[in-house]
């Protein structure tokens, strides 16, 4: 709603990234149970993605997800973004303590390209990554939700989504 009466008065509902890529979304949320990270490889390959990883601590019992596996898979498309990690993940039902979100997202917004933000929950509903993406909303983003186990979605992007122009990516931080 808010949203829409941004749209009416004033300029355009994304912010201007420019480019032939500015009309696909920018940033999308992603938990990865029941998932093993090459399900995620075609994604970030064909959008050319970042993966922020959110988890307060990017370790796993499944070493795949750990996080010097990820760095080791992604080289510098992964990111642990420590800021945003939920210091109350080992208390289910506890409320979200996200160690800085205002910083975390700064550095979201400093991506040069998209954005996977990547918690191991599987249920987006009960993720922190769900205030993550609600911030970035409250900016004029589409955040949507790939891979979902839970509506069954597709492993690879919609067709919306176009391949990037080969280019150099750098990290974020
Ligand atoms: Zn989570």
């Amino acid at each position: 709603m808010a949203d829409q009466a941004h749209t009416q008065t004033a300029g355009p509902r994304r912010p201007p990234f420019g480019g032939p890529e500015a009309d696909r979304p920018k940033y999308y949320t992603f938990g990865y149970a029941g998932h093993m990270p090459g399900d995620l490889t075609p994604f970030l390959s064909e959008t050319g993605a970042f993966v922020a990883d959110v988890r307060l601590v990017p370790n796993s019992t499944m070493p795949a997800w750990q996080g010097p596996a990820l760095k080791a898979r992604w080289a510098d498309r992964y990111v642990h973004v420590r800021e945003l990690g939920n210091q109350a993940y080992k208390e289910p039902g506890a409320e979200f303590a996200i160690v800085d979100l205002e910083a975390g997202i700064a550095r979201l917004l400093r991506a040069p390209g998209p954005v996977v933000i990547m918690c191991g929950c599987g249920a987006l509903a009960t993720c922190h990554r769900r205030i993550i993406a609600e911030a970035l909303q409250a900016l004029g983003h589409e955040v949507p939700e790939i891979l979902a186990q839970e509506t069954g979605e597709p492993l690879h992007p919609p067709a919306r989504i176009l391949a990037p122009a080969a280019r150099q990516l750098s990290m974020f931080d």
